[in-house]
């Protein structure tokens, strides 16, 4: 297999072609949701990037492992039940569901495994008795802890010194008998009222970093390719899953390439619940379409911040409107093509360049650029009548290809449209062609009554489904 794409790895600071670590397949690990609330439209941000990055890899011909854990066992859950007086293991299985039905409303399905973590229990406490044998973890009063001491290379990931790294740590892992303040927990007894497992040290539940090495280590073996998720995991998250992986297996690196996604913020802020500016993806979906939010997320490099504010989902909406009714007109312009129409190469300088751009760092903000600039060049193409069947039709396989990767609009859109509608329509851009304004109008509101409405654009009209009043869903 001829590997020709570059990847940004946050632990060597440089873009770095891609080399499988062992085989053929690409496996790769994105940190998933711990399910204690709704998933917000900042988590959406990193499940859509490494979706994209996924459909990209297969449409270039690799064979992709896609791994995602659940986190359904951690303090957040704990609390959260308590709270609302839930049954705990309720409460987790709610939002694993609530996240998976998210997951589906933004076209997100390269996902090959969801791993949830109370399923990994007899690994997890595997690997915790290999970290005690070889002396890199310790058993206190409360736990079983990571003696980051052990392993100089702490800091490598983050860049911070094992000294930063304790002041860090100390708000996630409090113990009263750490030996460093560094230290974080692998395992945590007991307490009254909480979920607990059997282990040979006592009953409890696992800490949060060791969940990921376990299913990992199950799912792929000690290394593998790529680590993936939002930038604010990197330490001690990330830090620490190196520090475990590393350790147990003695094998350098854990993986070859870390994926780290930039933040979302709201009109310049973080989201955060007393700012009452989170915007969860069942929200957003109920006023916009996943197009739009996958759209707005791709319009940015996946490592750079986005700013989210409405005028860029209005934006967005209306740059999704482009891209459709320009796949609708070239589909209607290749309609009976025939055998030696489907050879024409018309797209392929586009398509070498799309790929090019995603080859380069999944440069998707680059990538779009190109399809904008083909939807401007066929445009013109089409006013002057210079677009063959053949043309078209290379340009409709090219645009259907990044779609399965972009996923930013829906190709079937256009059979919603009843041919009596199309064919209205078209009558009526002749009569307007010969001026004959009258009966346009007429046409028009004909097509108007059927429940469709016709906007005139540059590139030819534009047929959609009449908006419906829209009734609030509770
Ligand atoms: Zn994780």
């Amino acid at each position: 297999m001829y590997y020709t794409f570059s990847i940004y790895d946050t632990l060597s600071r440089t873009k770095k072609k891609f080399r499988p670590i062992s085989g053929e397949k690409i496996r790769i690990f994105v940190c998933g949701p711990t399910v204690y609330d709704y998933s917000h439209i900042g988590h959406a941000r990193t499940y859509v990037v490494f979706d994209a990055f996924a459909k990209y890899l297969w449409l270039k011909g690799f064979e992709v492992q896609y791994i995602q854990n659940i986190t359904n066992i951690d303090d957040k859950i704990i609390d959260r039940a308590q709270k609302l007086n839930q049954d705990f293991f309720q409460l987790a299985k709610t939002f694993e569901t609530e996240y998976r039905n998210d997951m589906e409303n933004l076209g997100i399905d390269s996902v090959d495994k969801y791993a949830p973590a109370t399923n990994y229990m007899a690994q997890i406490i595997d690997q915790i008795e290999r970290l005690i044998e070889k002396q890199y973890a310790y058993e206190t009063t409360d736990g079983i802890y990571y003696d980051i001491s052990k392993f100089p290379q702490y800091g490598k990931l983050s860049g911070r010194t094992s000294e930063e790294a304790e002041d860090g740590v100390s708000r996630i892992d409090e113990s009263v008998n750490k030996r460093n303040k560094g230290d974080f927990a692998l395992w945590k007894f007991r307490k009254p009222e909480e979920p607990y497992w059997p282990s040979p040290w006592g009953d409890g539940r696992p800490g949060w970093h060791i969940e990921d090495t376990a299913i990992t280590e199950t799912e792929f073996g000690p290394q593998y390719d790529i680590h993936g998720s939002a930038r604010d995991l990197i330490f001690p998250h990330h830090e620490s899953e190196i520090a475990q992986m590393e350790a147990v297996s003695g094998k350098t690196p854990l993986v070859n390439y870390w994926m780290h996604t930039g933040f979302l913020t709201v009109n310049g802020e973080r989201m955060s619940k007393s700012l009452g500016n989170f915007i969860t993806i069942r929200e957003f979906l109920k006023k916009h379409s996943k197009y739009a939010l996958r759209l707005l997320i791709l319009s940015s490099h996946y490592r750079s911040p986005i700013d989210y504010k409405e005028s860029a989902i209005v934006q967005a909406e209306s740059n999704i409107s482009t891209v459709e009714q320009f796949y609708f007109a070239i589909c209607k312009i290749k309609e009976g093509a025939s055998y030696y129409d489907m050879h024409s190469k018309f797209a392929e300088k586009y398509r070498e360049r799309f790929y090019s751009e995603l080859d380069d760092d999944f440069n998707t903000p680059k990538a779009l650029a190109v399809i904008f600039e083909l939807i401007r060049d066929v445009n013109s193409l089409i006013s002057d009548k210079k677009m063959g069947r053949g043309e078209a039709y290379s340009v409709s396989s090219f645009l259907n290809d990044a779609n399965l990767i972009l996923g930013i609009f829906d190709p079937k859109k256009r059979a919603d449209i009843p041919a009596e509608i199309i064919s209205l329509t078209n009558k009526r851009e002749q009569l307007r062609k010969s001026r004959n304004w009258k009966d346009a109008d007429k046409i028009r509101s004909e097509v108007e009554k059927m429940g469709y409405t016709i906007e005139d654009a540059e590139s030819g009209p534009k047929v959609k489904p009449a908006r419906k009043n829209r009734t609030p869903e509770n």
